[in-house]
């Protein structure tokens, strides 16, 4: 079994890197991806661990994008004049190292991120509640995400679990939503080709597009074209139906299916490394050898 989809210390989760592949190891994974928000410093930093305890480890990154003008408009006929949210993109270094030019463009994001946080601990003051920045950081490590700011109202009691805190607050559809500069996704997708890594849609679920299947196909085929390689069909969020569709959305488009749990420890209890919620996801090292045969029949015909 392999878990491509999960986040450290270096971002939201709460399992340093190194504890993450002993982890991997005790719950008997064959590999693991480390797909830390924007950041690579998790996947460094596991490496070594991963190398000596015989854990496969697979360098990745969750980034987070937002839609292009042109691709708004080709979705809009399914989701009106909702607001669209961040949508997110795996990458995944299989063969080669992400290089230096890949490096400085997240850093980019990572200030984003920084200016972001600064505007949402004016939101949540101005709701009345007792907040600042360093408070959140405290929580989280070198990168402070939304997670943390979940996890703070719900120690200072002002929300009842962390989902509550994301359903009134945080989400980005939320009352203290706080629109951040992303990168476009169809940007993303053409730099993480350019730069040896492989483009695969997260969580469709979470797309604002649900399960309209006509409306995914249109965005499939426009991001296919952009050179999308892969698709999360496995993932803690999805329902068996859900997964069934997805398979099937990637089958017919030629993308790779790739699963994992989104796993981020404390942050998200319910989810477990490899297994998900409930044992919802079991994704077989097969998978990881179709993303390898995919990467090179690309990289023979580019
Ligand atoms: P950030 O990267 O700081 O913008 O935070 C994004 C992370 O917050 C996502 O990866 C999820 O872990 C979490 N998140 C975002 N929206 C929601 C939501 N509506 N419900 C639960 N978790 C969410
Ligand atoms: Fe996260
Ligand atoms: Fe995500
Ligand atoms: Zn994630």
């Amino acid at each position: 079994m392999i878990d491509l989809h999960t986040h450290t210390t270096a971002s939201d989760g709460s399992v340093s890197p190194p504890d993450l592949i002993r982890l991997a190891l005790q719950n008997g994974l064959e590999a693991i991806a480390i797909t830390d928000h924007d950041t690579l410093e998790g996947a460094d930093e596991g490496g070594p661990v991963a190398t000596s305890l015989g854990v496969e480890l697979i360098v990745g990154i969750e980034l987070s994008t937002r839609f292009e003008p042109q691709l708004v408009d080709l979705i809009r006929p399914w989701v009106g004049s909702r607001r669209i949210p961040s949508i997110h993109l795996l990458g995944y270094f299989l063969a080669d190292a992400p290089p230096a030019a890949f490096r400085s463009w997240i850093l980019g994001h990572q200030e984003s991120r920084r200016k972001r946080n600064i505007e949402l601990v004016e939101k949540l003051r101005g709701f009345g509640f007792d907040i600042t920045l360093p408070e959140v950081s405290k929580l989280g490590g070198k990168l402070t995400g939304r997670p943390h700011f979940a996890e703070f109202l719900l120690r200072k009691g002002y929300v009842k679990n962390r989902q509550e805190a994301f359903d009134l607050y945080l989400a980005d559809t939320a009352q203290a939503a706080v629109e951040r500069e992303e990168p476009g996704l169809l940007e993303s997708i053409q730099m993480l080709r350019q730069n040896f890594g492989m483009p695969v849609l997260a969580h469709p679920v979470r797309l604002p597009l649900g399960d309209h299947p006509d409306g995914l196909r249109a965005l499939m085929e426009a991001l296919c074209a952009a050179g999308l390689q892969g698709l999360e069909v496995w993932h803690s969020e999805h329902s068996p139906e859900q997964q069934a569709l997805y398979e099937d959305l990637a089958g017919s488009f030629g993308l790779v299916a790739t699963g994992g749990s989104d796993f981020h420890g404390t942050h998200k209890p319910s989810i477990g490394l490899g297994t998900g919620v409930g044992g919802n996801i079991n994704i077989p090292k097969l998978r990881l050898d179709s993303m390898r045969a995919a990467a090179s029949a690309a990289k023979i015909s580019s």
